[in-house]
């Protein structure tokens, strides 16, 4: 078993970019800027996104953090979504979610300038993805394929099962290991909760990828010998043993599923750290006007 050690490679990748970024600045050109509004006091946001700041300043970016409490209406957000769009100095910009119900994600998500959004959540962005056009790919899923690309993982012709269809994780990846690329070249198996028969569908996969947000959730009866498994679960437990008082699960049993694998991704420090560098990559094509 070989352990896909995500925070070693996006740390790797920080590096690429911070490179980049000096090359930029020597040539008299600005750094690249990334803009995240957040919504309320959600812990789990407030972590994600002073991840996302701290990873910029790494890189050498500029970042602006805009916070709102969770009353804010939708237009007050909207209206601040377009003043990012038109706002010059800002490459690339996102919104955090998820954000309070009274607020339609989807009527935000679609404010969005397509050119500003790194995060790669617009219709058209997805749209462009599916079609192979360049586009901001949402950022887990190109995180993903960016893993499995520098672990030189076969994908041609393997069958890849994905749990979750989520618009940001499991139905991009979905299409993106579906593709005439490489990575890609995969017959893919989209499951949900309405899936028959779940553990007899991941059994087939040569490619597991876990994205459905419930902790320990894939055991080692649910799994091929020697299959590449992807943990994308993220939940926050309680734990005694941290200072924050809680700690991140997967959706996969490592400890019982690891020994059957080929390669598997740890929670912590497998996929998580690959997609801030996602939208770090985003970013800075975003500041090169490199895809609009
Ligand atoms: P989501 O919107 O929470 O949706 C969960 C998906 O899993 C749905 O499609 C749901 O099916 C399916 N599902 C739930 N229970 C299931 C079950 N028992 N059997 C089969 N399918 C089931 O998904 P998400 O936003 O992609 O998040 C999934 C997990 O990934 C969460 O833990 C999240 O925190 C984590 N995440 C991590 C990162 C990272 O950077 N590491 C990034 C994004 C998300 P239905 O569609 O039928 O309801």
């Amino acid at each position: 078993m070989q352990l896909i050690q995500g925070k070693v490679i996006a740390d790797q990748i920080k590096e690429e970019i911070a490179s980049e970024v000096k090359e930029l600045v020597d040539m008299g050109k600005k750094r690249p800027h990334l803009a995240a509004i957040l919504v309320g006091h959600d812990g789990g946001s407030e972590t994600y996104v002073a991840h996302k700041v701290k990873a910029c300043e790494q890189v050498g970016f500029e970042s602006s953090l805009i916070r709102f409490e969770d009353n804010i209406s939708e237009d007050e957000l909207l209206k601040k979504v377009q003043e990012l769009n038109n706002d010059d100095s800002i490459d690339g910009f996102i919104v955090q979610l998820p954000i309070p119900d009274h607020i339609s994600e989807n009527k935000v998500i679609e404010a969005i300038d397509p050119s500003k959004d790194v995060d790669g959540f617009h219709p058209v962005n997805l749209g462009r993805m599916v079609i192979g056009l360049p586009s901001y790919v949402s950022a887990t899923p190109s995180g993903i394929i960016e893993l499995i690309r520098r672990y030189n993982i076969e994908t041609s012709g393997k069958h890849c099962v994905i749990v979750g269809r989520s618009n940001i994780v499991g139905k991009p990846m979905s299409i993106l290991l579906g593709q005439k690329t490489n990575p890609g070249n995969c017959t893919v198996t989209l499951c949900h909760s309405r899936t028959k028969d779940l553990p007899s569908v991941t059994r087939q996969a040569d490619i597991l990828i876990a994205a459905l947000g419930a902790p320990e959730f894939v055991k080692e009866d649910m799994v091929k010998e020697g299959a590449v498994v992807i943990d994308v679960g993220t939940t926050r437990v309680p734990s005694t043993e941290t200072k924050s008082g809680f700690r991140l699960k997967g959706d996969v049993k490592f400890d019982e599923v690891s020994p059957k694998c080929s390669y598997i991704t740890p929670v912590p420090g497998g996929v998580g750290p690959m997609t801030i560098v996602s939208l770090l990559r985003n970013t800075l094509l975003a500041a090169k006007r490199d895809v609009y």
